[in-house]
């Protein structure tokens, strides 16, 4: 096992630029600017005045038990995100707070930029998001849901990158991953399914596929289950990047762990927790050698699984970097929902080097493997 040993990160040697490759457009977008929209679109049920509103959206330590409690405040930011304009304005949002804040070493109550010194910038960005939950539905029970037009609504993310990218003039380097719900219907995400064969024809801002949301409402640990996401991932096609949200919660035990990687056939997994207590707990390797053999790449988001309980403290986080390490398994860290921790890429790692449980070299080869490993074409940048 690797040792770790504090050290000053102000002698390492960071990269200028960094990739950011988990990162929710639900969770991009700073709490002031979301009260801003919100106020504007006349979303209801957003609390009796700013003070409120940060409040119940903010995801905080003392309520979050689970991913359950954790997702609770994406259905109203879906709702508040809702509809071409609403989802243009938040990726503007999005891209301007990972290049502005990214690199930040401390950030503002409500996530604004709160220091001017920053580590590094982030230069590519992968933002996900799930294109028919703002359509304005919350229950997406069918084929036939919501108040928006999903087309306008993937025409108008796919148009945001494309002019940001233009106004940044090559400094950023934006796409987009469309997520399927476990929370969804199969119809809805049939839908979805369909829409994305169709337009990833039409434009290049749509880079990958992922699955995301509740386990504990499908673990897809029934055949049937597992059957339908994988008929929804062979609709979609072949041809984007492929990663997927397993293992983050005891709801997907190894067994279903291994089942979904060998269906669903992704280059990388986020969280992917099970297969490493799996080990610990019973000596099952299973989980961590198919990662190893297949060479997928883990993304580690270390507040975000910190805040549901998918790992207990930032010891146990060190355990799992070094598990990873043991069995050559590759790992990336990011920041998955940046602006309701209210927290920065270079925040999150100097959390794991401060406490010790990762070493500079395990994060600088982390950077460098998300850079390697982005769905996003390699253009040459300055
Ligand atoms: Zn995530």
């Amino acid at each position: 096992m690797q040792k770790k040993s504090n050290t000053d990160w102000r002698s390492m040697k960071w990269p200028a630029s960094v990739t950011e490759l988990h990162t929710h457009l639900g969770g991009s977008v700073p709490l002031y600017r979301l009260w801003e929209i919100a106020v504007e679109k006349g979303i209801r049920g957003i609390g009796s005045g700013y003070e409120e509103f940060i409040d119940i959206l903010k995801i905080q330590d003392d309520r979050v038990r689970d991913l359950d409690t954790y997702l609770e405040v994406y259905d109203k930011i879906e709702l508040i995100q809702s509809g071409p304009a609403a989802v243009r304005e938040s990726i503007l949002i999005a891209i301007h707070r990972a290049y502005r804040t990214g690199g930040m070493l401390h950030l503002g109550p409500s996530g604004e930029g709160g220091s001017p010194e920053s580590l590094f910038r982030i230069g590519r960005l992968e933002l996900r998001f799930n294109p028919l939950k703002r359509t304005g539905a919350v229950f997406l029970k069918g084929s036939h849901a919501g108040l928006y037009d999903a087309d306008r609504v993937i025409k108008s993310a796919c148009s945001a990158v494309e002019e940001v990218e233009l106004a940044f003039r090559g400094k950023i380097q934006v796409g987009l991953i469309f997520i399927f719900g476990r929370d969804m219907t199969f119809e809805a995400n049939m839908v979805l399914a369909r829409k994305v064969a169709e337009w990833q024809e039409m434009t290049d801002k749509i880079i990958g596929l992922d699955l995301a949301g509740h386990e504990s409402k499908n673990p897809l640990s029934e055949p049937q289950q597992l059957k339908e996401m994988a008929e929804v991932f062979r609709t979609a096609g072949t041809k984007l990047g492929r990663t997927i949200h397993v293992g983050e919660t005891p709801h997907v035990n190894v067994d279903t762990f291994i089942k979904t990687v060998e269906t669903l056939n992704p280059q990388r997994v986020a969280h992917p927790i099970s297969a490493v207590r799996a080990w610990w707990e019973s000596r099952d390797d299973r989980g961590l050698k198919l990662l190893a053999e297949r060479d997928l790449v883990c993304e580690l988001c270390v507040k975000s699984n910190l805040l549901t309980r998918a790992v207990k403290d930032i010891a146990e986080y060190g355990r799992v970097i070094s598990t990873l390490d043991e069995f050559g398994i590759s790992y990336t860290f990011s920041t998955d929902a940046p602006s309701l921790q209210v927290t920065s890429l270079a925040q999150e790692l100097l959390l794991l080097l401060e406490s010790g449980a990762a070493s500079p070299e395990q994060i600088l080869r982390a950077l460098k493997t998300a850079d390697e490993n982005s769905f996003l074409p390699r253009i040459n940048q300055s």
